[in-house]
């Protein structure tokens, strides 16, 4: 099964991805990361993509459309493939049914994460991450039990993405107006949008998509 997760960004598809991955056995391919992957090894790609990310305007279509393409073809038939933060562009959209039927393969479900921007610039703006096994956690929510040291494996060093400023987050909110939000009515015309109410609790957001897969 393959599916789409949408959502403007702090809306929990990385999140939600996770669960997918550890529940059903599928592979998150989330072109952020791999884009963060390639700036801290300092690819090529890595080097293109940095000055970009971090001012909040998205990277060429062809460059993460490139990165996919590689991913399912190295990941092969069998396991399905949740996109997270791909695609973003009508461009991108194409580029993927083209890269999906290249590959064999069918998108099953779009899953539109609904939130209220407000609460997700806070959301983006508190997150931080364990800087030695990648642990999330949130200034106000979800603070480490001991403060300054994370509860998974100890570390003291913890990271904030350098593109989770408020400027920043409230201008990927406007490409997501702009941009993604558009691709919706094309996947709606195919029947497999789904919505889910992304500012529920993270259990519950989990409970609606496994509805939908099982579905
Ligand atoms: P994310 O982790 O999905 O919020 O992505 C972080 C940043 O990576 C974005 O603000 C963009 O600069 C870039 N990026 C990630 N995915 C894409 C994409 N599909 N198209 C263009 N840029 C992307």
């Amino acid at each position: 099964m393959d599916i789409i997760l949408l959502g403007p960004p702090g809306a929990g598809k990385g999140t939600q991805a996770h669960r997918l991955v550890e529940h059903h056995g599928m592979r998150q391919l989330s072109t952020g990361d791999m884009l963060r992957g390639a700036v801290s090894t300092g690819t090529p790609v890595g080097l293109k993509a940095k000055a970009i990310m971090d001012r909040g305007d998205l990277v060429s279509d062809d460059i993460v459309s490139e990165l996919i393409d590689a991913e399912l073809t190295a990941m092969g038939p069998a396991t399905g493939a949740i996109f997270d933060g791909y695609p973003r562009t009508e461009a991108q959209a194409q580029m993927l049914d083209g890269i999906l039927e290249k590959h064999g393969r069918k998108l099953d479900h779009v899953i539109e994460l609904e939130v209220d921007e407000d609460a997700l610039v806070e959301r983006i703006t508190g997150r931080f991450t364990c800087a030695n096994c990648g642990a999330g956690y949130h200034d106000k929510f979800n603070k480490p039990e001991t403060p300054g040291v994370c509860d998974r494996c100890g570390s003291t060093e913890f990271k904030r993405r350098p593109d989770d400023t408020e400027e920043t987050v409230r201008k990927r909110m406007g490409l997501y107006r702009a941009e993604t939000a558009p691709i919706l009515p094309g996947y709606e015309a195919r029947g497999i949008v789904n919505r889910v109410d992304g500012m529920a609790a993270i259990e519950e957001v989990t409970h609606a998509i496994d509805c939908i897969l099982a579905d």
